[in-house]
C-alpha cells in the first residue's frame, strides 16, 4: 500500500466517511502532483499528443475568432489544464501567420501540477511568448479572453448522488476492514428534488460549474470566447460515469488511490447552461470528428504529407484517422466539441449555432 493510500484510510477513519467528490479531490491533487500522466508510457494519450494538427487547426480557429472579436489588444490567451503544453505550443506556432495576434496575444496557462508546469515550460520556451502560469482561472488578469479546454472539465471533480426510497443521497466513500468502500450519507439533498426511479446516479460538477461560471462572467463582460472539447454528453442524462483509468486501462476506482487518473464523462448542456445564464451565446455542440472535418484536418494532413517521408506519412494517416475516427469508441465521435462567446459573436468556425435554447 503507498503512503497516500494510507493517508486516506487514516483520514476517514479520523473523520468518517467522506463524499466521492472530496475522494476524487485528495487522489487527482495527488495523482497530478507526483507524475506526467500523458503519452504511451503514461495512462492517457490526448488528442494534441496523438498530432500537432490538432492544435494547429485551434490556432487558426483562435485567429478567426479574434478577427470576429475586432482584434482585441490585448487579449488573454488562456488555457486550463495544459498538460504537456503540446497544444499551446502548436497553436502558437499556427497563429504565426498572423503576426498581430502574436503582439496582442498573452499567454495565461491555469495548471496546478508542479510536474506538468515544468514541462509546460520547456515545451513553450522557444515560443517567443511570454507565459504566465496560474493556480486558477480567477487569478488571470482582466480583459478579453480566448480560452481553449481540452481534456481538463473530465479532470475536475464530481458529487454523485443516488436515487433511494428517501430521496437524492449524497455517494460517499467508507472504510469496511480497512477497504475503501462506496456507501451513501442516511439523509437525502433535499434541494435536489424527487428522484423519479430508484437506483439512478446523478452527477453534480460542481467545480466545472464554478470555473465555468468565472469564465462565462468575463466573456460577458470583457468579450471573447471560451473552446471545451472533451468526451461527454449533451445532458440531462443519469448515470455513474466515473473510471479509473492506469496504464491505458480501466481499474477499480477505489483500488488505488492517487496512482490512476480519475475522469467522469462532461456535461456539456449543464456548461451551456451556465454560459447561457450569463447571456453569452452557445456554439455547437459537434463530434470532435464533424469539427476537426469542418477546419479542414483532411487538407492539413495533405499540405504536411506533400513534404512527409513515406513514414511519416503513414504517421499522419493514422493520426488523422485516430483523432476523427467516427465508430462508438473512437476519439472522432466519443469527444465533443462546444464554445460560448460574447453575444456580439454571431459564429464561431466549425460550429453549428445552438439549434434551440436549453
Ligand atoms: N489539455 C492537456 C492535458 C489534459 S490532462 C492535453 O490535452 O494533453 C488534465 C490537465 O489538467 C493536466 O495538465 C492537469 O495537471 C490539469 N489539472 C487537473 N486539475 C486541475 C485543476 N483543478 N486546476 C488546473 N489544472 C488542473
Amino acid at each position: 500500500m503507498t503512503p497516500f493510500s494510507q493517508h486516506v484510510r487514516e483520514r476517514i477513519a479520523l473523520e468518517g466517511p467522506i463524499t466521492v467528490e472530496r475522494y476524487m479531490d485528495l487522489c487527482l491533487r495527488q495523482y497530478y502532483a507526483t507524475r506526467d500522466p500523458l503519452g504511451s508510457g503514461g495512462d492517457f494519450t490526448t488528442s494534441p499528443e496523438i498530432s500537432q494538427m490538432f492544435g494547429e487547426l485551434i490556432g487558426l480557429w483562435m485567429l478567426e475568432v479574434w478577427n470576429a472579436m475586432g482584434r482585441s489588444h490585448p487579449v488573454h490567451l488562456v488555457e486550463l489544464g495544459p498538460g504537456r503544453g503540446t497544444l499551446m505550443a502548436d497553436l502558437l506556432r499556427a497563429t504565426k501567420l498572423l503576426p498581430d495576434f502574436a503582439e496582442a496575444a498573452q499567454v495565461h496557462l491555469v495548471e496546478t501540477s508542479p510536474i506538468l508546469k515544468q514541462k509546460q515550460h520547456a515545451q513553450l520556451a522557444s515560443s517567443g511568448m511570454s507565459i504566465h502560469w496560474h493556480e486558477r482561472l480567477e487569478d488571470v488578469p482582466e480583459g478579453p479572453l480566448l480560452v481553449i479546454a481540452n481534456e481538463f472539465f473530465d479532470a475536475l471533480p464530481v458529487r454523485q448522488f443516488i436515487a433511494t426510497e428517501r430521496g437524492w443521497c449524497e455517494r460517499l466513500v467508507g472504510l469496511e476492514d480497512d477497504c475503501l468502500i462506496f456507501g451513501l450519507r442516511a439523509e437525502a439533498e433535499t434541494s435536489l428534488g424527487n428522484p423519479l426511479r430508484i437506483g439512478d446516479t446523478l452527477e453534480w460538477p460542481s467545480v466545472s460549474i464554478d470555473i465555468m461560471q468565472d469564465a462565462s462572467r468575463r466573456i460577458a463582460r470583457d468579450g471573447g470566447a471560451a473552446l471545451i472539447v472533451d468526451y461527454g454528453y449533451w445532458g440531462p442524462a443519469f448515470g455513474d460515469t466515473l473510471q479509473a483509468l492506469k496504464a491505458h486501462a480501466y481499474v477499480d476506482p477505489l483500488a488505488e488511490p492517487g496512482e490512476a487518473d480519475l475522469t467522469t464523462h462532461v456535461d456539456f448542456h449543464r456548461l451551456a447552461q451556465t454560459a447561457l445564464a450569463n447571456e453569452l451565446r452557445v456554439h455547437g455542440i459537434a463530434t470532435q470528428g464533424d469539427f476537426l472535418a469542418a477546419l479542414g484536418i483532411e487538407a492539413r494532413a495533405t499540405s504536411l504529407k506533400k513534404r512527409a517521408t513515406p513514414s511519416q506519412a503513414a504517421d499522419i494517416d493514422a493520426a488523422l484517422a485516430r483523432l476523427t475516427e467516427r465508430d462508438e469508441k473512437g476519439m472522432g465521435e466519443l469527444f465533443k466539441v462546444l464554445a460560448v462567446t460574447h453575444h456580439s459573436l454571431e459564429a464561431v468556425p466549425g460550429l453549428p449555432p445552438l439549434a434551440s435554447a436549453p
